[in-house]
């Protein structure tokens, strides 16, 4: 009986550390290198931590079980990401967009010279085949941009492009879905995975949409109908 008992707890050890039907949020980048500066000058970790932050409370109003990912700013290591979130049933990395250096222009604010691009914006879903749980990756990331394009949102497309964007091909234009192979936190996750980016803050007017706690918090609502629609 000792024996057998000891081999339950071995085995339940791993669904003690991450609840079944856990929704883990991965914050975008950390303090040492935090994305993209957006026009106004703020690092995007700082938008993915909030957004993520309220993603997170919103699915625990709705009552399920999450897990923030690099909150604290100090997760400089990408694998490790997916790693910490051993166990759950989807991987969300919270994110926000830029555009090609290229495409920038330059203004000043505040007295300090900074870049932006006011051409594009809008939200974006990627996914990536390498990743083991892609097929339930990809109809999640669908759900979540059509509950996005139902609150108001818009998809931004311009990945896709070949000449402004980086020729990603679509795994959903109509809600916005883009395959990205490569990408290390999604290929290196053992559950469906996918990534938002959830505004253009290079951008000057979007940067202050997805400043507003009012937006973050319609954007946090349509993605957690999105996954409850795919994860019921
Ligand atoms: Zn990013």
């Amino acid at each position: 009986m000792v024996a057998r008992g000891l081999a339950l707890l071995v085995l339940a050890l791993p669904l003690a550390a991450t609840a079944a039907g856990t929704i883990a949020i991965d914050v975008g980048h950390y303090l040492g290198a935090p994305g993209v500066t957006s026009a106004h000058g703020r690092p995007e970790f700082e938008f993915n931590r909030d957004l993520a932050q309220d993603l997170d409370t919103e699915l625990q109003a709705r009552g399920r079980v999450t897990q923030l990912i690099g909150a604290d700013g100090s997760m400089n290591v990408l694998a490790a990401r997916p790693r910490a979130a051993a166990g759950a049933a989807l991987f969300v990395a919270v994110h926000h967009d830029s555009m090609q250096e290229r495409l920038l222009s330059t203004w000043t604010y505040e007295g300090v010279e900074r870049r932006y691009g006011d051409q594009f914006e809008g939200f974006s879903l990627f996914v990536s085949r390498e990743n083991a749980g892609w097929k339930k990756g990809l109809a999640c990331a669908s759900r979540i941009g059509a509950a996005l394009i139902k609150a108001g949102f818009k998809p931004s497309l311009y990945h896709a492009d070949p000449k402004v964007g980086e020729n990603r091909a679509f795994a959903d234009k109509r809600n916005g879905v883009h395959y990205f192979d490569r990408l290390v936190v999604l290929r290196n996750a053992r559950m469906p995975a996918l990534l938002f980016e959830a505004g253009v803050i290079v951008n000057r007017e979007e940067e202050k949409r997805m400043a507003d706690p009012a937006v973050r918090k319609r954007i946090a609502a349509a993605v957690a109908n999105g996954i409850e629609g795919c994860l019921p």
